[in-house]
């Protein structure tokens, strides 16, 4: 589904250059629950983003779906993104002026979904991750972890062959944490590919991969046992 070959990307910031991912080769099958750790700085969010389209790589391919990605135009890239990729990000990033409901369906407004099919998507999607009782909430009146959920049916609503986390249990207590993973680990064992950056050794442990960066390199490749 994704292959990485020879990938590196140099951020610049004025005339400072900082190599962030050192020749990267990668190949993840559909399906797969990948987790990627690696100390701070080791260009685990420069991966994730590469992966997920939000940024180019400075060299070397970026195959996704059979497709050389790398040089693609904009538009393109966000329309693959779109229809093949979900989000989930550590600070749940919704929109407190938009109800639960209103933030989950805004990721099938630039789709191609009918209207009258967005409403019983976002509705089963809601059911799906138990905060149907919040559709017409504000993000800032829920619990953390009731944020996360709802973040987490927004990534799904578009039915997404990818899904992307970035420490996507950093800001929950252990006990929602924990309850994230179990969800996200249903969400793979239903098909959907799963890639996702950890800091935490026993989150990392339930993925049936795990990729440890060091200063930008693949230090360690590993399948569970
Ligand atoms: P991690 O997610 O593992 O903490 P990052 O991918 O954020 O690592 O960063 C990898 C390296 O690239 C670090 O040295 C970081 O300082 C640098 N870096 C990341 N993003 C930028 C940026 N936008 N501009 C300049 N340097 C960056």
């Amino acid at each position: 589904m994704l292959k990485l070959r020879n990938l590196c990307k140099v951020h610049r910031s004025g005339d400072i250059e900082t190599t962030a991912l050192d020749h990267i080769d990668l190949d993840i099958e559909s399906g797969e629950y990948l987790a990627i750790t690696g100390p701070s700085g080791c260009g685990k969010s420069t991966l994730l983003g590469i992966l997920g389209l939000l940024d180019a790589p400075s060299s070397g391919e970026y195959w996704f779906d059979g497709h050389n990605v790398a040089g693609w135009s904009e538009a393109r890239l966000n329309q693959l993104r779109r229809g093949r990729i979900g989000f989930i990000f550590q600070s749940f990033n919704l929109i407190d002026e938009l109800t639960v409901a209103e933030n989950i369906g805004l990721a099938l407004e630039y789709g191609d979904v009918p209207i009258r099919e967005r409403r019983s998507r976002v509705d089963e999607v809601m059911a799906k991750l138990g905060v149907s009782h919040r559709a017409d909430h504000r993000p800032s009146q829920l619990s953390g972890g009731q944020q996360q959920r709802v973040a987490i049916a927004r990534a799904l609503v578009s039915r997404p062959a990818l899904l992307l986390a970035d420490e996507p249990t950093g800001n929950l207590d252990s006990a929602h944490g924990d309850e994230v993973m179990r969800i996200l680990r249903d969400i793979n064992a239903e098909g959907t590919t799963l890639i996702m950056v950890t800091h935490s050794p026993s989150h990392a442990a339930q993925a049936s991969r795990t990729l440890r960066l060091l200063d930008g390199r693949v230090l360690v490749d590993a399948m569970a046992a």
